[in-house]
């Protein structure tokens, strides 16, 4: 029989009833070292205190009035983003992969305003994750992803991830703008490095076509910038960004340029939910936070830290984990076993990983984890490496 629940996820047999900082209470009062976040979304662990403050206070005032009126928290995040990145404006939403739908509109509006309407397609990276709408799922591809859903959106053109000269060859007369996670989340903790973001930055000015980056999973300080693409030295002209900006609260934007967004006109897009003033509260603080003097150089340095440390175990466990690849705190350790085995194996020692494409697990904890849980989080995964080893084959 179905549960109510629609069984579209295969769950661990963990329920949580509360947490605090990066730790996660059971309903029989265990407690485990939540190293994913919750996919990278409590960017400031659970139950942070100015977080709670900042809804609560949210919560006993207003909660919805529709985007019919001004927003005051609406217009106050928006501000903070601006102010704060390469972007002139944003669009809220209540998900990534809403973002990531505006994003897409506002390219092809882009150019359908220019007397171009014909440049409407948007070039893709196999093994990339945009969400889970129709739109979405068609632009990422994959049949995990895809299959028994179509028929398809159509408009995306994928080509290899680190291939230049494949994206390159897909840019042409129809091409409104290339779609990219500057580092994969999903699809396994691959970066692109800051010569290719580069690169495709050149191809989409020379094509007179748009840059969208999905920094939903490693944007919002997880690099040690406030934004993965910093590194690279370049901005996007569009940019989806979710995950940690609600730091646990539904919330996403699509933020661009003036440019960029000259075709989103009024009664373009829209959301009954989307920049409400709840979610604005927390991500007007979260973005706060982060902000402070200090926060994203402790970042840098707490993911040193954490960087050595894992090296340290691939060194010692080479028949548990092969490699570790990504930057800052989002990082994957690519696993010998199956990855669901080193998940598992973690969840014995009261250790929450995330597995992720090309048998990675993923660590994207929360971005003010102390040396303490630092420590304390590779020590379980000593531990939980031992036990991969002690098991039998
Ligand atoms: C999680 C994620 C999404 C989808 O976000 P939702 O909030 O689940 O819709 C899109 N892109 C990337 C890179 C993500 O990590």
């Amino acid at each position: 029989m179905i549960s109510p629940v629609l069984p579209t996820y295969a769950r661990a047999p963990l329920s949580f009833v509360e947490g605090a900082g990066p730790w996660l209470t059971t309903e029989t009062g265990e407690r485990y070292l939540d190293l994913g976040g919750g996919i990278a979304v409590t960017a400031l662990g659970h139950a942070n205190p100015r977080l709670v403050a900042a809804l609560e206070r949210q919560a006993r005032r207003l909660w919805h009035t529709s985007n019919l009126y001004r927003i005051p928290n609406q217009e106050k995040l928006a501000q903070l983003l601006v102010d704060n990145s390469f972007a002139d404006t944003a669009f809220f939403t209540n998900s990534g992969t809403e973002a990531m739908e505006c994003a897409v509109k506002m390219a092809r509006k882009y150019h359908h305003a220019r007397g171009n309407p014909e440049r409407n397609r948007v070039v893709t990276i196999e093994g990339s994750f945009h969400g889970r709408t129709m739109g979405m799922i068609a632009a990422a591809g994959g049949d995990k992803l895809t299959r028994g859903f179509a028929p398809l959106l159509e408009g995306f053109d994928r080509v290899p991830f680190g291939d230049i000269g494949a994206l390159r060859a897909a840019i042409g007369p129809a091409t409104a703008a290339i779609a990219v996670e500057p580092i994969l989340g999903e699809g396994g903790i691959k970066a692109f490095g800051p010569e290719a973001l580069r690169e495709m930055r050149a191809l989409c000015d020379e094509a007179g076509i748009l840059l969208i980056f999905d920094e939903i999973q490693c944007g919002m300080g997880r690099t040690g910038r406030l934004w993965a693409h910093e590194w690279a030295g370049i901005a996007p002209d569009i940019m989806a960004v979710a995950k940690g900006i609600g730091g646990g609260f539904p919330l996403g934007a699509c933020l661009a340029t003036e440019d960029a967004a000259s075709g989103m006109t009024a009664g373009t897009h829209g959301s009954t939910y989307g920049g409400n003033p709840l979610g604005c509260a927390v991500g007007a603080e979260v973005l706060t936070v982060m902000l402070e003097d200090g926060f994203l150089d402790n970042v840098r340095r707490t993911a040193g830290r954490l960087r050595q440390g894992l090296e340290g175990l691939v060194a010692s466990h080479p028949q548990v984990f092969e490699s570790i690849r990504g930057e800052g705190l989002m990082l994957g350790l690519v696993c010998r076993p199956a990855n669901g085995d080193v998940v598992q194996a973690g969840y014995g020692q009261h250790l929450l990983l995330v597995p992720a494409a090309e048998n990675v697990v993923r660590i994207l904890p929360p971005l003010n984890l102390t040396d303490a849980e630092i420590d304390e989080g590779l020590a379980r995964l000593e531990r939980t490496a031992l036990a991969v080893e002690a098991a039998p084959a």
